[in-house]
């Protein structure tokens, strides 16, 4: 197969393991920087160009897009689905899984378990809205946020009120959420590919730090997770209709609740964690489904 992976760092471990499985299992694939891809999208035959040249047919697409790139890079992903090259996951999943707010409403219409969330946008209701998510102490969260940063627990009720409201005095979008204090520190990432989870790993928090995320220096071991975990994780992907996607959760004593659905996971830490080839598994997934104008949205939505 002809594969193209929409990335902007060839050197990243993640893009890298992709490239060599798909080499290692016969397939040709290119990286093509996601922001030096241009386009004419007014042309009746949808084309890509890059570099001066026109981009061959490829048979499939990994998109590998950073949030800080989301709006440029979920645009040249429709423009292959436009061109029936079918993506490991869809721009229309993509986009729901990079806005925080929509992925918890879809999530919760399914019934798939969440840490009470509250959303407003006037600062007079802040008292209720704290009160709603148990009070303090709570999490406050950018909604642009990843990698734990703008992610803030409220200890008390005046150190929460003053957090909450001085975001929005900066007149940023915030979501205030039930603190899982049970959770400890620790979370669980699990990989999920084609509605199966196909690895998992708990990350823990730094001493002092209730944040779990690798890059604010937690560390990561492999886990076996319940039942209830696996079928709460593989319903998040499918709910917002990811083929691949990190999806981590906490354990609370109200079950397993869904913090976050990635749809670009990262495969270091759960490679290393868990000694699985998930690249490898990606790639055969890709052969398995990948068949032109496969694409259920082709570019709309
Ligand atoms: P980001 O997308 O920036 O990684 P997350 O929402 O995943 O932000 O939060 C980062 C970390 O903070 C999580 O991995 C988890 O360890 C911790 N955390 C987030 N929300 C809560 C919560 N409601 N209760 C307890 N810990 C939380």
């Amino acid at each position: 197969m002809k594969i193209a992976m929409l990335a902007r760092n060839p050197n990243l471990y993640s893009h890298r393991r992709l490239v060599e499985e798909a080499e290692a299992r016969g397939h040709e694939i290119q990286i093509i920087n996601t922001l030096r891809v241009y386009m004419n999208i007014t042309s009746h035959r949808p084309e890509i160009r890059y570099g001066g040249d026109i981009l061959p047919k490829f048979d499939a697409v990994i998109p590998r897009i950073g949030a800080s790139i989301t709006f440029y890079g979920l645009a040249v992903l429709r423009q292959f689905e436009m061109m029936g090259v079918w993506p490991l996951n869809e721009s229309v999943a993509i986009g729901r899984s990079r806005d925080k707010l929509r992925s918890l409403q879809l999530l919760s219409r399914e019934g798939v378990g969440l840490p009470v969330t509250g959303f407003a946008h006037n600062a007079h209701d802040t008292e209720d809205i704290m009160e709603m998510v148990g009070g303090a102490p709570l999490v406050i969260k950018l909604l642009e946020g990843t990698q734990g940063i703008g992610v803030i627990l409220g200890e008390t009720r005046s150190a929460a009120k003053s957090t909450i409201e001085a975001f929005r005095g900066a007149k940023q979008n915030i979501l205030v959420q039930e603190f899982i204090k049970e959770a400890k520190g620790v979370d669980i990432r699990c990989l999920v590919i084609g509605g199966k989870v196909v690895g998992a790993m708990m990350r823990k928090g730094a001493a002092d730090e209730f944040r779990s995320n690798l890059h604010r220096g937690g560390r990561a071991e492999a886990i076996k997770i319940t039942s209830e975990e696996r079928s709460t994780a593989a319903r998040a992907a499918k709910c917002l209709g990811l083929n691949v996607a990190g999806v981590d959760i906490l354990r609370s004593n109200h079950g397993p609740v869904i913090m976050e659905v990635n749809s670009s996971p990262g495969l270091e830490g759960i490679e290393k964690a868990t000694d699985l080839n998930i690249a490898g598994k990606t790639i055969e997934f890709l052969e398995k489904h990948a068949k032109p104008n496969k694409t259920k949205t082709r570019g709309k939505g």
